[in-house]
């Protein structure tokens, strides 16, 4: 008889249930090798024992048993997010001391045993703190496997299957921004790769300051980019020689969103002073309020005065990937220079995963190529267009490829389709949710991503009405109801001030473990821990 997949589910966890009981919290257990192995020492490894087959064998699979029970536990609703300690405290209950003689190997797993007690579950379904969150096993899985690996992303010559990944994927997400062709690397983080954009912006107008530097410019660079944008984008002023003050910071709209006409002026006044605009960054998904700058009217500007378009899609960019939210969020993509894509945040690829994508090939190398000629060989057996390393300003690059492509691989753009409309329906349904218990919650905007901004409202100011004095003290709010939150380890939200607020809760619903009913645990939490506040 053909079995329905819930039938097998369930005949294996009643399998799984008899074997063990209630699961044991990795509080109270002992991870407990096997005695002989447990008094064992580095040195009976591989590679230093050339027979250590067995006793490498026996700590892996000991050191797995704790990485899956922490799997478990940022699973199971009953546990809580994190034990929280101050670092004084913390110092006591952890033994971080360096020995002169190394430790047996059961005391390795004691401490990695311990080192997970404490770490905050940031994929536990109660952890919307954080953009970058969630725990998808695939990806993890492609983690472990890429630790395994251990290789340099700089040459084909050492890393063939995962350099082929990198240009498989890559040409993916370039076809997916609606580009033919083009160029893209991964780069350590969103910021690093906002920094590429620059680069390679300010490459593409002057060649020669890659050997002249600032004698090749003649007059003062300017970029500009909203008040809301991440602060990578004024660091690449600050790094790249221009200076802050060179960074101008466009005015955005209530929602968050650059004000067009606002970018037109600045630039006027900019040229009028001599000075030379030549790199605008758009934000597709503002890192404190989720809003999207409108792509369209921003491109039509970079045309009229001839400048780069960037779009930093590093936190909206997964919905790229949903029909029902690419419009009209991104709407003109294509016709940006570059664009920034973390993997990392929306689509729960594990730290870290960060993607910067060119629709001109070509400029990578020419900008960052040194032809280093310890790696970089020319005459080599293979087509050497593979080595990618001479494309960025690193060396040694990690194995960021592996866990994206496999996350590929098991999702589909279905998979990952579905994926990023359940986020959002996540974020819609607190929407609805804080709509319905307004004595309770003030919504503050309307989202347009998986960011939702609110502030909780404690009884005593229930009934007094919503102006600047009842703002201040929701403000005020904010910290103490964190801070008990974080005492209860029960959950955790984040709150920040903007320019345009004091303190305010914001929820973020970037991680696939998040249900209805963890929303509806949310928002009741809060009011349990501050209704007395
Ligand atoms: C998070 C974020 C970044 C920075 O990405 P990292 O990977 O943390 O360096 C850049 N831009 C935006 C809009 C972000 O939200």
């Amino acid at each position: 008889m053909l079995r329905t997949v819930d039938d097998v589910k369930n005949q294996l966890k009643s399998f799984v249930d008899g074997l063990t009981g209630t699961p044991e919290k990795m509080a109270d257990k002992k991870y407990q090798m096997d005695k002989k192995v447990g008094t064992l020492k580095y040195t009976d490894l591989y590679p230093h024992d050339r027979n250590g087959a067995v006793v490498t064998e026996t700590m892996l699979k000991q050191l797995t048993d704790v990485l899956i029970d922490f799997v478990h536990e940022t699973n199971d609703r009953k546990c809580k997010v994190l034990d929280f300690q101050h670092p004084e405290e913390m110092k006591k209950l952890l033994d971080l001391d360096i020995p002169e003689e190394g430790l047996p190997l059961q005391t390795l797993i004691d401490d990695c045993a311990l080192t997970l007690k404490y770490q905050v579950r940031t994929g536990h379904p109660h952890f919307f703190n954080q953009l970058s969150c969630g725990l998808d096993l695939v990806s993890m899985a492609g983690e472990w496997l890429t630790a395994t690996a251990n290789t340099n992303m700089f040459t084909y010559e050492i890393a063939p299957v995962f350099i082929l990944m990198e240009s498989v994927v890559l040409a993916k997400m370039r076809e997916i921004i609606g580009w033919n062709g083009g160029d893209s690397i991964l780069a350590p983080g969103g910021s690093i790769s906002n920094l590429y954009a620059f680069l390679a912006a300010r490459h593409h107008m002057f060649p020669n300051y890659k050997e002249k530097g600032q004698a090749a410019l003649g007059a003062q660079l300017v970029m500009f980019t909203s008040d809301q944008c991440h602060y990578s984008v004024k660091s690449c002023a600050a790094v790249c020689g221009l200076g802050t003050d060179n960074c101008v910071e466009v005015p955005s709209d209530e929602q968050g969103r650059m004000i067009v006409s606002e970018l037109e002026r600045l630039v006027k006044e900019r040229k009028a002073k001599g000075q030379i605009p030549f790199f605008v960054n758009c934000t597709s998904g503002t890192t404190v309020l989720g809003a999207f700058d409108p792509i369209n009217p921003i491109a039509d500007i970079c045309q009229k005065y001839n400048m780069w378009l960037h779009i930093d899609a590093a936190w909206g960019g997964g919905l790229l990937l949903s029909k029902k939210y690419r419009h009209p969020r991104f709407s003109g993509v294509e016709r940006a220079d570059s664009v920034t894509w973390n993997p990392h945040k929306l689509m729960g690829t594990l730290l870290q995963c960060s993607t910067i994508h060119f629709k001109l090939d070509g400029l990578l190398l020419s900008c960052n190529q040194m032809s280093a000629d310890y790696l970089f060989m020319q005459d080599k057996l293979y087509d050497i267009k593979y080595d990618t390393g001479d494309k960025v300003i690193q060396c040694g690059r990690h194995n960021d490829i592996f866990k994206l492509w496999l996350q590929f691989r098991a999702k589909g753009l279905n998979g990952f389709e579905a994926h990023m409309d359940h986020l959002m329906e996540m974020a819609e349904y607190l929407v609805e949710r804080i709509r319905t218990e307004k004595d309770k919650f003030h919504l503050i905007l309307e989202p347009e991503c998986v960011n939702v901004s609110f502030w909780y409202i404690p009884k005593r100011l229930r009934t007094m009405p919503h102006n600047q004095n009842r703002i201040a003290e929701l403000a005020k709010i904010c910290p103490i109801l964190k801070a008990r939150m974080m005492e209860a380890g029960t959950m955790m939200v984040g709150y920040q001030p903007d320019d345009k607020r004091p303190n305010f809760f914001r929820s973020i619903f970037s991680s696939a473990a998040v249900q209805k009913d963890d929303v509806d645990f949310m928002l009741n939490e809060m009011d349990r821990l501050g209704q007395d506040l």
